[in-house]
């Protein structure tokens, strides 16, 4: 039996209550982690705070050096944590491993990086610029990318010296459960990091409300961001969220349409489709429309649906029989309002395991469910348009701005047109996922940025002395 970690010790939740973790590949409970309590939290704030005043008068450098320790021990597991969240998320192993685990890892290093060149203090006329850290933090995050979307937050607040309750996902939590394990083995001081497992609206709630926290981060649904935001209100706390996206893959007449599309197709489907920033929508000329869409069924069907351990599996099951349930429904309403279904479908194509086939839908137009929402599964819509202006229109005609991509036949033209959209991050020609740069979302996808400069920046605040 897990228990919770709180002020440097793991420790059992006042519960006694448990969450099953499934293994969405096999349908089977595979551990339990505890359902914490609001007075769990309580316990875990108070640590956070009490370790708040000798943790952030520690020198940026000796954070960072902590930091660096946490990613070397991340990478000496790597295969291990890999492998539990190809098993409790059923991410395919190789992405568990290069994606889910070493990418992390590079965060953290990027974290104590930053941390060892803080520019803390600087000078503007009569004054002087402090930069300190915010104080508590409460972290809160999805499934979908467990252990980044933890390290993302954590690695910031500890490099800018605050202290952490982290609140995983009660879907995949394991991978949490692995980031206490690794930095509680690299020395960091009790109470500077505390995890509560549990259900979003009690755990998380509790957080996100507690007087003690001075930061939440959330990430996850746009729905739970806005409860997070009005309970954080309360106590006027500041608020960093990263939600939801139905980003665009915008291809103009002049790319390359068979890279663009084999690119797109792959971004679409990354991870199960679920992926904030996932291409879920491609936007075609419709000179090019037709071809576009043979390459994309060509292009899907390479997609083999499988065991996340199986040699050649791109696409492991989704993460919940929920989740399953809740993208077939998409596929439904994308067949009764219209759109074509060109490939994939409702069917189950293993008999156990969350799996759903790897689908494109043609014939989508602005507006229809499919192009609106976010799906978070296996389902790329391809949407035609007529001119560049039509094109950012449907791509900025969304509740959401997270990420989107551009094609053209120079970086020049696809640079021109990323401009125009609303929207916080776009690949040019194929440009590679960055986790330096910063990362979040315009609109409903959020407020704040996550990497880099400006990650850190949500956790420190700002001290004017006029000399
Ligand atoms: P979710 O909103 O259901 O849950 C996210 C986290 O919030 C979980 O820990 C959950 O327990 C908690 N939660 C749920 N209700 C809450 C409440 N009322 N109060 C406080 N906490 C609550 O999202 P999910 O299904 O875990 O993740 C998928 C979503 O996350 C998608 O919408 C996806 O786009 C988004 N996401 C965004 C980013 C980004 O960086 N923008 C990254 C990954 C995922």
């Amino acid at each position: 039996m897990r228990h919770l970690y709180v002020n440097g010790s793991w420790t059992p939740s006042t519960s006694g209550e448990v969450v099953d973790v499934i293994n969405p590949a096999t349908e089977e409970v595979i551990d339990q982690v505890p359902a914490g309590t609001p007075s769990d939290v309580a316990a875990a704030v108070d640590a956070a705070h009490a370790a708040f005043i000798p943790w952030s008068a520690t020198s940026p450098a000796d954070r960072g050096k902590l930091l660096a320790d946490a990613a070397a021990l991340l990478r000496e597991r790597a295969d291990q944590i890999a492998t539990t969240i190809a098993t409790d998320m059923g991410a395919p192993y190789s992405l568990a491993l290069k994606v889910q685990t070493l990418m992390p890892a590079g965060v953290l290093e990027s974290c104590a990086d930053m941390a060892e060149g803080l520019v803390a203090e600087s000078r503007v006329g009569n004054s002087l610029i402090l930069r300190e850290p915010a104080g508590v933090v409460g972290a809160i995050t999805p499934w979908n990318y467990p252990l980044h979307q933890a390290v993302c937050k954590v690695a910031a607040a500890l490099a800018a010296g605050c202290t952490v309750v982290l609140k995983p996902s009660e879907v995949a939590p394991l991978a949490a459960y692995a980031l206490a394990d690794v930095l509680h083995d690299a020395g960091l001081p009790a109470g500077v990091f505390n995890l509560i497992s549990g259900y979003g609206p009690v755990v998380g709630e509790a957080l996100a409300g507690h007087p003690l926290v001075d930061v939440v981060s959330f990430t996850g649904s746009t729905r739970a961001g806005r409860r997070v935001a009005a309970l954080a209100a309360e106590s006027v706390k500041r608020v960093a969220l990263e939600l939801g996206g139905k980003s665009a893959n915008i291809i103009l007449p002049d790319a390359d349409l068979e890279k663009a599309v084999a690119s797109g197709v792959s971004h679409a489907y990354v991870n199960s489709g679920q992926t904030c920033s996932a291409l879920t929508r491609m936007l075609v000329h419709w000179d090019q429309y037709d071809d576009a869409v043979a390459l994309a069924v060509a292009a899907a069907r390479t997609f083999t649906v499988g065991d996340p351990f199986a040699e050649g599996t791109r696409l492991g099951p989704l993460v919940s029989a929920a989740q399953r349930d809740r993208v077939i429904r998409y596929i439904n309403t994308g067949q009764e309002e219209g759109a074509r279904l060109v490939t994939g479908g409702t069917d189950y194509p293993l008999e156990r395991g969350y799996y759903v086939e790897p689908t494109v839908f043609a014939g989508v137009a602005p507006g229809m469910t499919i192009e609106q929402e976010e799906i978070f599964g296996p389902v790329l819509s391809i949407v035609p348009f007529g001119s560049e202006d039509e094109a950012v229109a449907i791509a900025n005609g969304t509740p959401y701005g997270l990420a989107g991509a551009v094609w053209a036949g120079s970086e020049e033209r696809a640079v021109s047109v990323a401009r125009r959209l609303r929207t916080g991050q776009v690949s040019i020609n194929g440009g590679r996922f960055n986790a330096l740069a910063p990362f979040g979302g315009y609109k409903q996808s959020g407020i704040g940025r996550e990497l880099g400069e400006p990650g850190l920046a949500e956790f420190l605040e700002i001290k004017a002395l006029q000399l």
